[in-house]
Order: C-alpha cells, then structure tokens, then sequence
C-alpha cells in the first residue's frame, strides 16, 4: 500500500502538466496565495480517499479538524452544517477500507464543492484524488 507521501507525490506529478497549462494559457493567477492554495488542495486530496482508513495520515488531520468544526458550530448554533459534520463523522467510521472512497463517484463529490470557489481548484482536487485511485490500483 502506497503511504501519503508517495500520494502526495505522485499527485504533484500528475497535476504539474495541468498547472503548466494553466499557466501558459493564463488560466490561473501564479501568485504565492494561489500556489500555496493549490499545492494544499493537492496535498490534502491526494490522501482524502484513506480517510476510511483508521491509521492514515488525513484521518488523523480529519477528526480533530471535523470535531473543532462540530463543536464551534453547536455553539454558534448553526444546526445543519452541525449535522452535515456529524453524518460525515458517521459515514467515515463505517465505510470500508477502498470502498465508496476509493470510487469515481466520491471523487467528484468531494472536488465539485470547489467549483463555487474557483474552477480550476476543482480540477486539481478532483486530478488529485483520483491519481490516488490510479495509484492504488498499481
Ligand atoms: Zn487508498
């Protein structure tokens, strides 16, 4: 089983073309903010399919992060992403390892949020948890 860095590595490399593209056609502002952003949503997606799995890095990131969240949304009474959060918590325990996860359909699910942000940081999500698919099938 390849471990989070050789994901995370592996998905530079797959995203780099689309990052030199993005650059030649001037798609994307090359700034220091926007790489970094770029670089953590690479980073982060490229591990996000091995939250189903107890030991793995995003896990550990995932539930103090998740339980922060709950916590300051229960206390500002924001009741629905409350609730969003806590299903999440819920579908994570109980998936199995390389299930819905480890799908096509999750991929999307997770990267098509960011198109509201910006449209190019959806196709480096989704780019990047789905090298980790490809990865994982070698
Ligand atoms: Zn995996």
């Amino acid at each position: 089983m390849p471990s989070a860095i050789t994901h995370q590595i592996f998905a530079l490399m797959v995203a780099l073309p689309f990052c030199l593209l993005f650059y030649w056609f001037h798609v994307l502002a090359f700034d220091l903010s926007t790489i970094l952003q770029v670089i953590c949503i690479i980073l982060t997606f490229s591990i996000m399919p091995d939250m189903d799995l107890g030991s793995s890095t995003i896990r550990k990131i995932f539930l103090p992060l998740a339980l922060g969240l709950l916590l300051s949304f229960l206390i500002l009474g924001q009741i629905m992403p409350a609730l969003i959060i806590c299903l999440i918590l819920i579908a994570v325990h109980f998936l199995r390892h390389r299930g819905f996860l480890h799908s096509l359909p999750a991929a999307l699910l997770f990267s098509i949020p960011l198109l509201m942000y910006q449209w190019t940081f959806a196709l480096f999500a989704f780019v990047s948890y789905f090298s980790h698919l490809l990865i994982d099938k070698l």
